[in-house]
């Protein structure tokens, strides 16, 4: 068994982790980052599939992402732009795939207008939700206690208005079916994301990608890291203890290296928590806590043809359909590739449905979803992929972890409370950039600023 001595062991090498690292490192501290996984990125992983390169996991940047785009920068990767010249695509209740521009469906005026009244109201009250306390919310407790599905039905007896607005925060978003998860937890968010408008605004939320691919974010700052940062090493126990100068001390324990460290940070999604071990164990509410945040469910499809045939047709290929197979999709066409992809997403009981399926049957109907809206030309692309994330052990779902009906009003002002030395740190965790690399890349910024300074005040206490 290998040993090292830490100022920080961080459990988990995603954007958060590394982030985490990069900050303490930054502030003068040693930090040793231990991965399960084979290569870094966590839920960010560019991967090259029969020949195409293609984003897996997290991938898209938004303007109001400026803790990312701060770090791009630094990190010196470029962004470029989603395609979006030409007509977007909707499938109504006629089933009929009807082309439009702009940010509204082309539903009945009056579905128009219950739409733009229901964004109207959700944009409201997350304008009254601090996205860093959500329990604060003068409506919290009433919010958190109904399914977003029953609250929209609250508010509109229009069913399309009302499976269209769910489609962005549930199937689009938190990837839970509407009744799974709270109205609070809708108003989060879209709080953290600035306002609803901004989610219903795919040139908003969709707006760029990194040249190269998401996961370099995560590769470039593992390479500043060097030996720092140590693959195949799954944290089976996390010991901890209070000496009696008041210094704290934490060994991070995998199967083949230990580390003695004095604070440790679990960078992993909540779901993961219970695969570590604590002694001693964890409190009761965090206990209680973890069994209420779980990650949701999306297969992501990529589709690669000879040519983006779509953008010959005036589309540029983003379509929208709440009762198809395939929700949501996108011109997904890397930078500089002559190919064409496209990017469909299927989330929770749907995506239950599909993975009943045997591979190529699955293939089958969802190609001929995506060709719903791009005709018999989409049926036939040269790659075909289907992320499966909640098969990974390190993963276990997707995009990101949110709490059950009542949880967040119950738990969430407790999820960054420290139990001795261990901190909590991923964006699902996060305020602004919830759910996104920006939010993983803010928790780890606020993480690595919470610990330096215990372990400035831990240095004046052991002198004094
Ligand atoms: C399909 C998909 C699409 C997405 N699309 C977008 C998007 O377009 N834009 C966007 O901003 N975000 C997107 N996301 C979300 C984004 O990828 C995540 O929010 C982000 O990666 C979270 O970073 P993290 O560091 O908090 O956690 P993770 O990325 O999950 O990293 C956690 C790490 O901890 C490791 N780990 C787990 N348990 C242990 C253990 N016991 N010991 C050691 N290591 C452990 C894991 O292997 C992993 O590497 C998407 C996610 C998915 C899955």
């Amino acid at each position: 068994m290998r040993t090292i001595d830490s100022d920080v062991v961080i459990v988990g090498a995603g954007p958060c982790g590394l982030m985490t690292a990069r900050e303490l490192r930054r502030a003068g501290h040693s930090v040793t980052v231990l991965e399960a996984r084979d290569r870094v990125g966590g839920r960010t992983h560019t991967d090259i599939i029969d020949g195409a390169m293609l984003e897996v996991g997290g991938q898209w940047v938004s303007p109001d992402q400026t803790a990312l785009i701060a770090l791009l920068d630094e990190l010196g990767l470029g962004t470029y732009s989603r395609y979006r010249d030409g007509e977007s695509l909707y499938i109504g209740s006629t089933g009929e795939a009807t082309r439009y521009t702009g940010d509204m469906f082309p539903a009945l005026p009056e579905t128009q207008s219950e739409i733009e009244r229901l964004i109207g109201i959700l944009d409201d009250l997350a304008g009254r939700m601090n996205p860093a306390a959500p329990w604060e919310h003068p409506q919290a407790r009433e919010l958190d206690t109904i399914s977003f599905h029953h609250w929209l039905r609250q508010q509109s007896t229009d069913e399309e208005a009302c499976n269209n607005i769910g489609l962005f925060i549930a199937g689009g978003m938190l990837t839970k079916p509407a009744h799974a998860f709270s109205a609070l937890q809708a108003v989060l968010m879209a709080a953290s994301a600035g306002s609803f408008s901004h989610l219903v605004d795919e040139d908003f939320i969709l707006d760029k990608r990194v040249i190269g691919g998401m996961q370099s974010v995560s590769q470039r700052m593992a390479a500043d890291l060097g030996d720092s940062v140590v693959l195949n090493s799954p944290v089976r126990t996390l010991r901890h203890s209070l000496n009696d100068d008041g210094a704290t001390r934490v060994e991070a324990i995998t199967d083949d290296v230990t580390v003695n460290a004095r604070y440790a940070v679990v960078a992993v999604p909540p779901n993961l928590y219970s695969r570590i071990s604590y002694e001693p164990a964890l409190p009761r509410r965090q206990h209680q806590m973890h069994q209420h945040q779980s990650l949701g469910l999306v297969i992501k499809v990529h589709a690669v043809y000879a040519t983006p045939f779509w953008r010959d047709h005036g589309l540029n290929g983003t379509g929208f359909s709440a009762g198809s197979i395939v929700q949501e999709v996108y011109d997904n066409t890397n930078h500089d590739d002559p190919r064409g992809t496209l990017v469909g997403f299927i989330s929770d009981e749907k995506a239950d449905a599909m993975f009943d399926l045997e591979p190529a049957t699955r293939r089958q109907r969802i190609l001929e979803s995506i060709a719903e809206f791009f005709g018999p030309a989409a049926l036939d692309p040269e790659v075909y992929y289907e992320s499966d994330w909640a098969s990974e052990e390190w993963t276990r779902g997707a995009y990101a972890a949110s709490y059950d009906l009542g949880g967040l009003h119950r738990y969430a002002r407790h999820q960054l409370t420290p139990v001795g030395p261990i901190y909590w740190a991923s964006s699902d965790l996060a305020a602004e950039g919830y759910q996104h690399v920006d939010g993983a890349i803010r928790m780890g910024q606020l993480t690595a600023g919470r610990i330096a300074e215990a372990l400035s005040s831990q240095t004046v206490g052991t002198h004094a």
